[in-house]
């Protein structure tokens, strides 16, 4: 008897069905998990000021 697990995607409450052909779980997919994991980043793992500007300066000096 094979029994299924299954989870509620924290991100949009979806069943998601626990194995191993489900790799985004508990997530039903990347986009769920990378949303949660963006929002997990924005509350305690906000840099700020982390603005690096890009030098677009030509090269002049070579050549
Ligand atoms: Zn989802």
């Amino acid at each position: 008897m094979k029994q299924i697990t299954s989870v509620s995607c924290p991100t949009c409450n979806k069943d998601v069905i626990w194995n191993k052909e489900s790799k985004w779980r508990p997530f039903c997919s990347e986009r769920c998990k990378l949303i949660d994991l963006g929002e997990w980043a924005s509350e305690s793992h906000r840099i700020p000021g982390q603005e690096l500007p890009s030098p677009m300066e030509p090269d002049d000096d070579k050549h």
